[in-house]
């Protein structure tokens, strides 16, 4: 059947990246609008293998333009239900990226799509033959799929007018878990997805924590598990718990040892500091700490800017993918900012100084009254100078661990007469990553009975 296709379809295609010199045509992404969306109907309602496309086909298109595009697709059969519609949402990033030539980046309103001029010239000239293909593999994949159609839309006003009601769906998904938390439950749910290009990483998907890419949430898992226990989303145990506040329980820490063969045992799900969870690369956000001010940042794939650390999130995803146990840096999901359990035991929302004004007016609403507008924006604070005279300024409470912080540099001057800025603690072994641009303002940081092992060094010339 895949012969029908001008293209090779393989997993092994995954990894291919298209260029901008390399790139026919670009899709959504950040210059533009789209979205991806899956919606469960009953059997009657679809006709299996249908493709509609609503404005102009790949071969209208002018090369190295950019277009919106909306992918929308209906499920149905017997086992089908709306849980599941996360799920497989999630795999049009997978299904896509296996057809050569063609690059799908992230998930629900982030997506980013690019063909390549090589697929152009192979043959690849029409939206319905990736259509096609990416519904031969959900079926092929996902066989509780009896029939699937497609619609995909590249007309602006068309992506603009169904936009709105995807991001209610993607909303009301994420409300579904607002009323039940960690210790309600006795299972989580693991997503193992992101092993093709992220081998250690395993996702641990909770009710107090949506999965990275925030696609997946604990009822989503739960639906998955249910359907294809041997699939990527798989049931963990929580077994004991070993520490309620940082999120660590002992079926969690068996099952990521043996699924990151052996890279990590410890994972506390709620720490940023002490045995994170790893982060992938598909991540909405990523979370950096700011020595000067021991204080955590976060900024998201949509800011363009630098981080009061002179870094973008570009910069500063590359340092925290690849499924590693990062200290210093964290990605999460947006809805994560919602969880009562947010990173609780570093000191939750009062230990975050710094996130983009467009990220916090996402979040607003579950920001804590009294912190609220003690977080600096980009509108408030540009480098450290200005983070810390904002931070100082607002009261903000993270001034109180700076006074601790002097009170302990005291009394280590007086017994060793050495300065010493205290880092917050550590798990001994695991690798510390500090960002580029942390150093400077005559800080000193001395790590004592510490292992670092480094995976990559970065050398830059200051700009
Ligand atoms: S980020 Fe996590 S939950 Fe999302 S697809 Fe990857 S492994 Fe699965």
């Amino acid at each position: 059947m895949a012969d029908e296709f001008p293209f090779e379809i393989s997993p092994m295609f995954e990894g291919e990246r298209v260029r901008k010199d390399g790139m026919y045509v670009e899709l959504a992404g950040p210059k533009s609008k789209g979205f991806e969306l899956v919606k469960s109907v009953e059997m009657d309602e679809i006709e299996d293998g249908k493709f509609t496309l609503i404005g102009p086909d790949l071969s209208e298109m002018e090369e190295g333009s950019r277009h919106p595009i909306a992918m929308i697709y209906r499920i149905a059969g017997e086992l089908v239900e709306q849980d599941l519609e996360a799920i497989v949402e999630r795999r049009n990033h997978d299904f896509q990226n296996y057809i050569q030539g063609v690059m799908h980046l992230n998930q629900r309103y982030d997506i980013w799509i690019r063909v390549s001029k090589d697929a152009m010239k192979k043959g690849l000239n029409s939206f319905e033959q990736i259509a096609k293909a990416t519904m031969m593999l959900f079926k092929n994949e996902l066989p509780f799929i009896e029939k699937i159609e497609a619609t995909y839309i590249t007309d602006l006003a068309g992506v603009e007018k169904e936009l709105d009601g995807a991001i209610a769906t993607y909303t009301a998904r994420d409300e579904r878990t607002r009323d039940l938390h960690d210790e309600d439950v006795d299972v989580f749910y693991g997503c193992t997805l992101c092993q093709s290009f992220a081998p250690t990483n395993v996702c641990v998907v909770t009710p107090d924590r949506i999965s990275l890419c925030g696609a997946i949430n604990w009822f989503d898992g739960r639906a998955a598990a249910k359907v294809d226990p041997e699939g990527p989303q798989f049931a963990i145990e929580k077994g004991e718990v070993i520490d309620a506040e940082g999120g660590e329980y002992s079926g969690v820490n068996a099952l990521a040892k043996s699924l990151s063969n052996g890279e990590y045992d410890r994972i506390k799900l709620h720490s940023f500091f002490e045995y994170p969870h790893t982060s992938c690369g598909c991540f909405e956000v990523v979370g950096f700490y700011i020595p000067e001010v021991d204080g955590i940042g976060w900024v998201d794939r949509d800011f363009m800017g630098t981080a009061p650390n002179g870094l973008p999130f570009s910069t500063m995803a590359g340092q925290t993918g690849g499924g590693k146990q990062i200290v210093g840096f964290l990605g999460i999901g947006i809805n994560y900012f919602r969880s009562p359990k947010f990173i609780e035991v570093d000191g939750g929302w009062d230990r975050v100084v710094w996130m983009p004004k467009l990220l916090k007016d996402k979040v607003l609403a579950d920001i804590p009254k009294d912190i609220v507008d003690k977080v600096a924006t980009e509108e408030d604070a540009s480098d450290l100078e200005s983070l810390k005279a904002f931070l100082k300024e607002k009261n903000h409470p993270i001034l109180e661990r700076w006074v601790e912080e002097e009170e302990d540099e005291a009394v280590e001057e007086t017994a060793t007469a050495a300065p010493t800025m205290q880092m917050p603690m550590m798990a001994a072994g695991a690798p510390m990553a500090m960002p580029a641009g942390s150093g400077g303002s005559g800080v000193k940081i001395i790590l004592k009975n510490a292992k670092v092992s480094i995976d990559r060094v970065i050398i830059k010339k200051s700009e």
